[in-house]
Formats: C-alpha cells, structure tokens, sequence
C-alpha cells in the first residue's frame, strides 16, 4: 500500500501536536493539517498555558495522570533545552491559597511538579484571607509562540497545512485514507456531539514585569499567571455561553479579584482581554470509529473535549491519538494485503 493520507483537522494545540506524534510514530505515513483557522485566532492561544492539571470526571485517575506526566516531562525537556525561547516554554514558581483547607490536600499531580510542598505561615502571611496553601514549580507555555513552534516542526517535517473549513468529515473519504479530528468546541457542529459544550473564558493580558509567581486562588476561578512578556489574569468560567465578545464588566471583576490576591496589580499598564470557548465535556473523546458509506469506509480518530486542561494534557492524549491511527494503518494495510490475496 502507498503512503496512507493521514488529515488531521484542526490546528489548536491538540491538533497542531497530534499531527507532529503522527510524524514521529508513524513516518510512513503522508500527513496533512486542515483547518478555518490558525494561530492566533483559535482558543488554544486565548488559554494561558499553565500546566495545571483539570480533572475529568469520566476519565480514570491514573489515566489522566499518565498524560498530564507526558506532556509534562516533554515540556519539561523543552524548558532545559535551547529552543525554549523560541518554544514558548518556561518554568513558573507560585502558590495556590484556599480560604479554608481542601478535602484533598495532595492532589494526584503533586507529585509530577515539581517541589510540591504546604506553604510555610511566612508564605501564607502575603494571603490573609487565606488559610492554607500549596507552594510547587510547573510550566507554563506562552501559547501563541509554542502553536508556531508547532507549526515550525510541522512543516519541517513536510507536513501540507490548508485553510479549509469542513462540513462533513466524509467529504474527506476521496482525499485521505485517515481522518483524525481534532476541531475541539467545533465538534459540536462537525459531528453533531451533544456531550460537547462551550464553557465560557474571559482572561486579561497585561504588562507587570515585576510580577512573578503565579497565584491561583483553590478554586481555580482567580488567577495571575506570569508569562514570558505578559501576566495572564482570570477568570470566568461560564457554562453554555458561545459569547466570544469581552463583557466590561467582567473586566473589571477580574481584575478587582486579582488585585485582592496581588495589590500590585493596581499598576498594571495596557490590559487587553481576550475571550475562549473551552471545549467541555465529561472526558475528552479520545476513540477510533469507522463511517461508512455505500460500502465504503473511513477509519476516524476523534481527539477532542480537552475543556479547561488541554495544554495540561496535549502531548499525552497526542501520543494516544497517534496510537490509534497507527492501529488504523495496521487495519488498512492488513485489508490491502489480504484484497491482493
Ligand atoms: P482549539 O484551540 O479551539 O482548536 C480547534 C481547531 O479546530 C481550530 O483550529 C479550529 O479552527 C478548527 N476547527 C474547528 N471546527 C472546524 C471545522 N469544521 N473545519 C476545520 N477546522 C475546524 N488549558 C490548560 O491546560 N491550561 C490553562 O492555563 C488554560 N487556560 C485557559 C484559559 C482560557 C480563558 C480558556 C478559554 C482555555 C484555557 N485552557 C487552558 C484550555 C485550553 O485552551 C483548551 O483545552 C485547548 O486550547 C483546546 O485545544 P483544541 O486544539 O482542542 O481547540
């Protein structure tokens, strides 16, 4: 059998690294990257970055654990290295407060970032509100400069990247011989998932270089989060809203929010705001399915559903997708082989 047509569309942060784990583990393969939009404008670069893990409900523990700990020891690997400037990637000290102790002190990431410890009584002195707290070191990647880099790899691995919007995954059956989907809140169009849906995010961007801890309040709702250029401040997590325009008021809420964590904040100059759709559901849709037409069949890999972690988690759910289209490949050269028979 030829080279199989591999299409992956969507160049988010799942898409644009499945397509690269496709690369690596399957060079046989002839890969190609569709998509409405790229860099900047789709959620991924809206996000913040930070390597703080989600918890899905409908995913196992230990395998959410498995992912977040790939993509962690692979952006870990890229921070030590020369190209995490041009990647985006760096490390990021802070603490995460809570107004009153939580159920789960050890969270079942602690022990894949780094130095994760209780904060000292010195420490939660800077948090009077707060009663109890988690120091630790993670990542953080700045979004729009890693899906470049991304994209960098991408085409120097040959891989064709488009600007297509598709309507029906099965236009594609003539061109490719895999599909991989990787549309994230598109999905809720493109194959009709009911289980998908938006959930609202609000951030600010601002410049205060002197800021440089992250602080996360517990309940995940109110952050700062210091990048390379820019201190990410949220958020807003607003179930069901498909409203990608900034609301003022939110704005200032936001930002009220993060000045009680971090006073200094009050001198923040040139705040942008920027709107995301996380693409939500119980767990992220990670399986192979076949469509199939009149006899004729499309092997489909969905990787999408990554809601509110999906930097967190991409390069391990990336490997998995690449799995299964390796699994895809197997399928279609075994049913070549056995036709010529
Ligand atoms: P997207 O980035 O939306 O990419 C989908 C791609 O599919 C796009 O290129 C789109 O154009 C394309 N597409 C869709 N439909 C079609 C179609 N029919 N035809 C062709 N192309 C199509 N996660 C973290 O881990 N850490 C964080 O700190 C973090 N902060 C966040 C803050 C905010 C405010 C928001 C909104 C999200 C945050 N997230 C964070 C979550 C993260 O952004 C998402 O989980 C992730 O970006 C999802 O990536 P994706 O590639 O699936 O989706």
């Amino acid at each position: 059998m030829a080279a199989p047509k591999v299409a992956v569309v969507g160049a988010g942060v799942i898409g644009l690294s499945t397509a690269l784990c496709i690369v690596e583990t399957c060079p046989s393969s002839s890969v190609t990257v569709l998509s409405d939009q790229f860099s900047p404008n789709t959620t991924s670069d809206v996000a913040a970055g930070m390597l703080i893990p989600h918890t899905y409900p409908g995913t196992p523990i230990h395998v959410q654990k498995q992912w977040f700990k790939e993509t962690f020891t692979y952006l870990f690997a890229i921070s030590n290295s020369a190209e995490a400037s041009e990647a985006g990637i760096h490390l990021v000290s802070g603490w995460q407060v809570f107004k009153s102790t939580p159920k789960e002190e050890l969270p079942f990431w602690s022990d894949v970032v780094l130095g994760f410890r209780p904060m000292s009584e010195a420490e939660l002195q800077k948090f009077p509100q707060h009663q109890f707290g988690q120091a630790f070191t993670t990542l953080k990647c700045d979004c729009p400069t890693y899906l470049l880099w991304l994209e960098k790899r991408l085409k120097a691995a040959g891989v064709q990247m488009y600007n297509r919007k598709v309507a029906d995954l099965w236009e594609l059956h003539r061109e490719y011989d895999i599909v991989v989907n990787c549309t994230g809140i598109g999905a809720h169009q493109l194959v009709g998932d009911k289980k998908l849906f938006p959930v609202r995010g609000q951030v600010l961007q601002v410049h205060a270089p002197w800021v440089k801890n992250f602080i996360r309040d517990g309940d995940g709702l109110t952050y700062i989060y210091p990048g390379i250029h820019r201190v990410t401040l949220g958020g807003t997590r607003e179930k069901e809203s498909w409203s990608l325009s900034p609301d003022p008021g939110t704005t200032k809420d936001i930002f009220d929010r993060c000045c009680s964590l971090e006073a200094s904040l009050q001198e923040a100059q040139d705040i942008k705001v920027k709107v995301g759709l996380r693409p939500s559901r119980q767990c992220v849709r990670l399986q192979r399915e076949v469509l199939s037409q009149g006899g004729v069949k499309l092997p489909v890999v969905h990787n999408y559903g990554h809601g509110a972690g999906g930097f967190s988690v991409h390069r391990g759910t990336a490997k998995e997708a690449a799995r299964l289209v390796g699994e895809c490949i197997a399928a279609l050269q075994g049913s070549s082989s056995r036709a010529k028979l």
